[in-house]
């Protein structure tokens, strides 16, 4: 039998899981990583993307991450996220509505502006739902 590892993914407004899990799946800065129980102790930020686990069940689950930490400990990994929430609970035409915004202001902006870089991370943002809402 696999033995478990604790997920725990937090944002500002909410905590997104709280679980025993069998491997976690994450985006990191310099390339995807996964953990299992035992995994040597490791802090990485998080590429905008999505977090895969397989529950306890060995189902894969998948969460839209931003802005992200990891910490990862030996039973334990915790991740820390201006956004975060899973797949069934994206909105899809919201997401849609916030890319067609962004590529407004991506029109608008000049390259290099505050606008058009905060346009470019909100144009991230809703892609990577809109990909992850379509996954099967
Ligand atoms: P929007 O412009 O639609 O608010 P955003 O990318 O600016 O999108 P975030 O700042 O990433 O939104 O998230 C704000 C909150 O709204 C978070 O709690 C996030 O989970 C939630 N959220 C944002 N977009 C969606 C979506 N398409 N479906 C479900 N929840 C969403």
């Amino acid at each position: 039998m696999t033995e478990n590892i604790r997920l725990e993914i937090v944002t500002p407004a909410k905590k997104v899981v709280s679980e025993d899990v069998q491997i976690v799946m994450a985006p990191g800065v310099l390339g995807e990583f996964g953990v299992l129980v035992g995994h040597t102790p490791f802090l990485t930020a998080l590429k905008t993307g999505a977090i895969i686990y397989k529950d306890v069940d060995g189902k894969e689950r998948y969460i839209f991450v931003n802005d992200g930490f990891a910490e990862a400990l030996p039973d334990k990994v915790t991740i820390l996220a201006e956004s975060a929430e899973r797949r069934r609970d994206i909105d899809m035409s919201r997401a849609e509505k916030a890319k067609e915004r962004a590529l407004k202001r991506l029109e608008d902006a000049e390259k290099g502006d505050i606008d058009f870089i905060r346009a470019k991370s909100a144009l991230q943002r809703a892609i990577n739902r809109i990909n992850l809402a379509q996954t099967r």
